[in-house]
């Protein structure tokens, strides 16, 4: 055999665009295309890259987990996302991750016992998925020599890019963009205990997303978005690990809510390049879902029709939405935070998953997210808005009879619970004040399943009268 092939000579970077196709190393650092301005892919030469024969050859590093490389969620499956050497991967330990059936969310979702799967990423070391994605594009970072990371984030993705620059030592300085007002103060509590520059600007997300890339071209500091395709490569464990757990077996759907559409992309990639190298024989379908006061997804699939067509979707209608939008001043907005983006960078992408994944789009309200994460809560180890949009959404697939009661279902919760405490007390409280302060002005009007504290007098006796009279009652009082 000859010698070990630097890892970097098997993978390159490839222009979405099938029209243009331009191919770059892989150790250049490109945010869009620069010949066409498009998305830009990591590709593989699957046929020198040494691959295992079977998936279950990953799970057997769990016997060497003093191996980081081999600790970590991620680069256990390093493989299969093999653009850099080995010495040059950032770690941190992220992917340690639960997937756990949850028969009472089922219930509520519709699906009979054993066949519900919630897939729990806020077991990240910053809380969110989004630790799957940081390692892999600070991998990349690294190699490039960068120092400055950046990114205009609602919370999670400057909460995951702060940790991995104060728990890393190569560096790394951290730039933040977020907009003004609508950051869950979870997530801004994480950027500012960690150090990171932050940048509140005037605006929304989608306004932030636009600066912080122009300070990217103009400084060029590195970009963190997931317009970042190293980022997506990381994302894709989160399916290995899924299947790993469902001891190889395929679900019958992944529901995943979506935002920028990082993660969508990043699971229809993954189940694409299993089926290529031969790993998986079949793939499971995809649900994205939106919230209904950040629909783009929704409207431009499931009411235009827009299809990935080959690679040439038809961007014109894009286009004219995102005019119409603007014409109407019409702006995100949604209790679910993360996933408050009208104009999501990943979107081509994210058609090609629905192409790959049979996928299929839809939108819940504001209600039926706080009601679903609020099953979650009481049904599991909760989750914070965003995430419950995924239980929301595969109870919609299930009333319509897209999602059958004997389908395997995996919903991702993205997000850990105490991210957005604010929205979960306001929920179960039972202060109107607070209620209508931050759920009301969203559209939230009824807690069906809140779980308000009980105030009792600073005496034994109606203590014992209060637990008597509520202990067995569970959750379910109406704070409306
Ligand atoms: C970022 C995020 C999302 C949205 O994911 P995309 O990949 O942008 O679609 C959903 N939920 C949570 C908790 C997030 O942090
Ligand atoms: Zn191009």
């Amino acid at each position: 055999m000859s010698a070990t092939i630097a890892a970097t000579d098997l993978a390159f970077q490839q222009c979405l665009n099938p029209d243009c196709g331009s191919t770059f190393e892989v150790d250049r650092t490109y945010f869009s295309c620069p010949t066409c301005g498009d998305l830009i892919d990591v590709v593989y030469d699957w046929d020198r890259v040494r691959v295992p024969r079977s998936m279950r050859d990953f799970e057997s590093r769990w016997s060497e987990r003093a191996n980081p490389l081999n600790f970590s969620g991620v680069w256990r499956f390093r493989e299969l996302l093999g653009f850099a050497p080995e010495g040059q991967i950032v770690t941190i330990g992220e992917g340690q991750t639960l997937l756990r059936a949850a028969d009472k969310v089922g219930r509520y979702v519709g699906v009979g016992a054993g066949r519900f799967h919630l897939q729990y990423e806020g077991m990240n070391p910053s809380g969110s998925f989004k630790d799957n994605g940081m390692t892999a594009a600070f991998t990349h970072a690294r190699m490039t020599g960068a120092r400055r990371v950046a990114c205009a984030s609602t919370g999670n993705t400057s909460a995951a890019l702060s940790v991995y620059c104060s728990a890393t030592d190569f560096g790394f300085r951290a730039i933040i963009f977020i907009g003004s007002g609508k950051i869950a103060y979870g997530k801004l509590a994480q950027a500012l205990d960690q150090g990171a520059l932050t940048v509140q600007i005037v605006g929304d997300f989608d306004d932030a997303m636009q600066r912080v890339r122009q300070v990217a071209d103009r400084l060029g500091v590195y970009l963190m978005n997931s317009v970042n395709p190293f980022r997506l490569e990381g994302q894709k464990t989160i399916m290995y690990r899924v299947l790993e757990a469902m001891r190889w077996e395929i679900p019958d759907w992944i529901v995943v809510p979506g935002g920028n559409l990082g993660n969508s992309s990043a699971f229809g990639k993954a189940f694409s390049e299993l089926r290529t190298l031969g790993l998986i024989d079949r793939v499971p379908r995809l649900a994205v879902i939106n919230a209904s006061g950040a629909r783009t997804l929704h409207e431009l699939v499931g009411h235009r029709g827009l299809t990935w067509n080959d690679g040439r979707p038809d961007m014109a209608s894009v286009q004219a939405y995102y005019d119409e939008l603007d014409a109407s001043g019409r702006k995100a907005s949604t209790i679910a935070s993360a996933i408050e983006i009208n104009r999501p960078v990943n979107l081509k992408k994210c058609l090609r998953a629905l192409e790959v994944c049979d996928g299929v789009v839809r939108e819940v309200s504001d209600q039926e997210i706080m009601d679903a994460k609020a099953q979650v809560g009481s049904g599991g180890l909760g989750c914070e808005p965003a995430s419950a949009a995924s239980v929301a959404g595969a109870k919609r697939l299930r009333e319509e009879g897209v999602i059958a009661p004997s389908d395997r279902v995996v919903c991702i919760l993205t997000g850990h619970a105490l991210k957005d405490p604010n929205a979960t007390v306001a929920y179960h409280s039972g202060d109107r004040e607070m209620f209508d302060h931050v759920l009301g002005i969203r559209g939230v009007r009824r807690a069906g399943f809140a779980n308000k504290p009980v105030a009792v007098a600073n005496d034994l006796d109606d203590i014992i009268r209060a637990i008597a009279l509520y202990a067995d009652a569970g959750p379910g009082l109406d704070a409306g």
